[in-house]
């Protein structure tokens, strides 16, 4: 399969003006802040510079009001959006938020449109994506979900606990996975609801303390006792949830991957900045050997991430489920941005751990990658099961 990988023009040159508008307009507001924004003034602040700047919301449908890029353009403008903590933010690209339009887009039926993906999409309000739980319940695992619906009349009853669920604070509305049938263990039996924020029963028990600070809205535990939502907050069919976290978690995992992929080429840019001009030793630092490896190395894996990135999208936007190309995309992103970070505090030396550059801010933000939207291990052991099953029929 040929696969070209150059923009179509009206995607380069959105590109082009989200990487100007992130220099000139987000990353001075990021400085000021020190990447962590938790007011919603702030956060409608930027999204308004976003609206009059043009680049608002370049994932949603034109009839949402955006740019409706497919995920290839997607995977060009959101690399520039994350060049800094706050641009995802400001375009409205940021998680779960993002991901949640995808899967309302893809899933909810015409009234469930208007009354969620559409402010969702303006960036009216802002949303949740809640399936994690304590042990023993759903984490690598998705089949351990214990949280449980049962039908009452007019509706559903919802009981369980769910945490580090990224945004809770202030959302909108919640997606919960709850067990609708079967038990937990059993890879079946899931359903999706929309829970309105002040839904009696659902109830915000604590922000989690976490390395990672500057995803809005933070990482919270949640309560669902007794939580009673109408029949029409089913987000598509009963006991489809987990194909339906399937449509989300693909293409989810992928635009991770394009924000984070900014984040490693603005930390490379630091440290060459940063080894351009110290002189050690009698050269600059730039010319010893060792601090070229480093500099080489991330100029590779921030290669490396973007073509695997771009093949699993070719995928996507090709309709395939792309299970096998997004997981290697994943686990290597995840891995490859720590590194390109990690190398270039390591360039940087002490100033690099300091907060004079945002550099360690971004070790701390990028750090959880590895763990949400599946942890390397469950990837590899995901990719590997793949390729033994191939094997196996290929052999007979
Ligand atoms: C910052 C952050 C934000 C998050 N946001 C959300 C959110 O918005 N909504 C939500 O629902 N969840 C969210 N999560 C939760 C996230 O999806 C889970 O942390 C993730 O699925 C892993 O589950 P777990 O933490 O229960 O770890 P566990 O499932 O307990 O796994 C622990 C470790 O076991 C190992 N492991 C797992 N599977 C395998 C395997 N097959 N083979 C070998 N080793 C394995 C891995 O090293 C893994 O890290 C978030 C997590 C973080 C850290």
């Amino acid at each position: 399969m040929a696969v070209d990988f150059s923009p179509e023009p009206v995607v380069a040159d959105l590109a082009q003006r989200t990487a100007m508008f992130v220099r000139d307009v987000v990353i001075p507001i990021e400085e000021r802040y020190q990447g962590v924004v938790r007011s919603e003034e702030t956060r409608a602040a930027l999204q308004r510079e976003a609206k009059d700047a043009g680049v608002f919301a370049p994932h949603a449908g034109t009839e949402f009001g955006g740019h409706g890029l497919d995920m290839r353009g997607r995977a060009a403008v959101f690399e520039e959006a994350g060049y800094s903590l706050l641009g995802p933010l400001a375009l409205n690209i940021a998680a779960p938020d993002e991901g949640n339009m995808h899967l309302l887009d893809a899933v909810a039926n015409t009234s469930q449109k208007e009354r969620y993906l559409r402010p969702l999409a303006a960036g009216e309000i802002r949303s949740c994506f809640a399936m994690t739980e304590p042990t023993p319940g759903a984490g690598s695992d998705p089949s351990a979900l214990t949280t449980r619906a049962e039908r009452v009349a007019g509706g559903w009853r919802i009981d369980g606990r769910k945490w580090f669920i990224t945004g809770a604070d202030g959302a909108g509305f919640t997606i919960c996975m709850a067990r609708t049938s079967g038990e937990p263990g059993d890879p079946g039996g899931a359903t999706m609801f929309l829970v309105d924020a002040g839904t009696p029963g659902m109830t915000m028990i604590r922000h989690i303390d976490t390395l990672d600070e500057s995803l809005f809205g933070g990482h919270i535990e949640l309560l669902f006792d007794a939580c009673v939502v109408p029949d029409d907050a089913v987000l598509g069919e009963v006991d489809e949830g987990f194909r339906y976290a399937q449509v989300r978690l693909g293409p989810a995992r992928m635009t991770h991957c394009m924000r984070w992929l900014g984040i490693a080429r603005r930390a490379q840019d630091v440290a060459v900045d940063r080894a351009g001009e110290r002189r050690l030793f009698g050269s600059r630092q730039a010319e010893l050997g060792m601090v070229q490896q480093m500099i080489a190395d991330n100029e590779i894996d921030i290669a490396a991430s973007r073509g695997l990135i771009m093949r699993a999208c070719w995928e996507l936007d090709d309709g395939h489920a792309a299970a096998q190309s997004t997981a290697i995309a994943k686990t290597f992103c995840a891995e490859a941005v720590w590194r390109v970070v990690d190398r270039s505090v390591q360039i940087c030396g002490s100033l690099g751990i300091s907060g004079d550059l945002p550099l360690s801010r971004f070790l701390r933000e990028v750090r959880p990658f590895r763990i949400y939207d599946g942890p390397s291990e469950a990837h590899r052991w995901a990719i590997a099961r793949r390729v033994v099953h191939r094997n196996d029929k290929a052999n007979g």
